[in-house]
């Protein structure tokens, strides 16, 4: 008798959606255009990369935003615009991706790493202590893989400690706490279109502020030479005055192909936001179905954009979860877990930034020894996910027997 051959899904965990018709196009009229520079404008003429600030500005209900080269720029010019000096203490997650602890080297900052919960979310009680013990004026709050903590609570927080809380929204594009957008709760927000996350230009960000002053800093530093008139959702010129000599320009601009074919993209968001929550519910489901694997609660007061999902599996040794990506595999479901030793392709722990002082952080550690993860692309349909959640759960089964 030959060996029982596993059931497989044979579908690509790295495939992503064709760009909408009306973004080729686009593409097309800016590569016949030749203008390819956000700067080089006809007379009368805004160009894509302004007129792209300005509908992200509307749909986010921010007062300014900010188009730029990546996600990991805007940290960095959300950090220097909101006053952070080198040397500057800055908090941030345990659990987050290596472009946050590398933004804030950037810029020379100190991070000091507070713990997440077994919901992977800020533990606030950490942050209190951490508040406490440092001289830290600086939140970089990532709401790594969409979990939003209750921003209510964080903000009463770092409002009665004279904290500057600047979100990292890389993966809650479109989430909302309370009602209220991801990005509107801190000084200035930072949002990624490189391809893996919301948007998809391939690379690309965007910062979001309701402060003028920050605004300014924050586009003399993206590299605008003196052309800020020509930004879409920029603030006044009087408001450069000071700026324009102060702030060194460290040319981090958005290019007109990637706002071209990001415009027709934001139009059509919400109905990615639906598609996502919907693979989101299929998938999580299915997983429930397990009495090893734990979910993660999602609490009411959030609404969030499931391009990924998370579980654990608390009880398992590092010798089960290395046999579960390979079972897994073996499945065609290509999992990532967060508690390897060594970093792998997008998955990193603390313990790998080695540039920055270690720490400890022995509860962060338990939740991600057993923390797997699992991108949720479009290219998926609710019953791929149904079915990838059967596999998942046969794959433990196979693990634990
Ligand atoms: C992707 C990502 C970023 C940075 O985005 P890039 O555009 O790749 O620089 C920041 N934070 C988190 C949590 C991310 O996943």
């Amino acid at each position: 008798m030959g060996d029982i051959v596993a059931r497989k899904f044979t579908g690509a965990f790295t495939q992503q959606a064709a760009l909408p018709a009306e973004a080729m196009q686009a593409a097309m009229s800016v590569l016949e255009s030749g203008r390819l520079h956000r700067y080089n404008l006809l007379p009368g003429e805004t160009g894509d990369v302004a007129a792209l600030e300005a509908e992200y500005r509307d749909w986010q209900g921010s007062s300014y935003c900010l188009a730029v080269t990546s996600g990991g720029q805007a940290l960095q010019i959300a950090m220097r615009a909101c006053g952070v000096e080198p040397g500057d203490v800055v908090l941030t997650n345990a659990f987050t991706l290596a472009p946050v602890p590398g933004a804030i080297a950037a810029v020379s900052g100190r991070a000091a790493l507070v713990e997440i919960n077994e919901n992977l979310r800020l533990d606030l009680g950490d942050l209190e202590r951490k508040i406490a013990r440092t001289s830290a004026r600086f939140l970089l709050l990532s709401h790594m893989r969409g979990h939003l903590c209750d921003m209510e609570a964080l903000m009463r927080i770092c409002d009665s400690a004279g904290i500057t809380v600047i979100e990292d929204c890389a993966h809650t594009m479109g989430a909302r706490w309370n009602g209220k957008r991801s990005g509107n709760f801190g000084k200035a927000a930072c949002f990624s279109t490189q391809t893996y996350k919301h948007m998809n230009s391939g690379e690309g960000g965007f910062l979001t502020t309701d402060d003028a002053g920050i605004a300014a800093r924050a586009t003399i530093l993206s590299g605008s030479y003196m052309l800020y008139e020509r930004h879409g959702a920029g603030p006044v010129p009087g408001t450069f005055a000071e700026a324009r000599y102060q702030m060194p320009n460290c040319s981090a601009r958005m290019d007109a192909l990637r706002a071209a074919i990001l415009r027709p993209q934001l139009a059509r968001i919400e109905e990615s936001i639906s598609a996502w929550n919907a693979l989101y519910a299929a998938t999580d489901q299915g997983l429930a179905i397990s009495d090893r694997i734990k979910t993660i609660a999602r609490p009411a007061a959030e609404t969030p954009v499931g391009s990924s999902i998370q579980f654990r599996l608390p009880g398992f040794g590092a010798a089960q979860c290395q046999a579960l990506l390979a079972a897994a595999a073996k499945r065609g479901v290509e999992l990532k877990w967060f508690g390897g030793s060594e970093p792998v392709g997008f998955t990193s722990a603390h313990q790998s930034w080695r540039y920055m002082d270690a720490q400890l952080l022995p509860r962060t550690d338990s939740v991600l020894a057993t923390l797997f993860d699992m991108r949720l692309p479009l290219t998926f349909s609710t019953g791929d996910c149904a079915f990838i959640s059967e596999l998942i759960c046969e794959a433990v089964d196979e693990v634990t027997s």
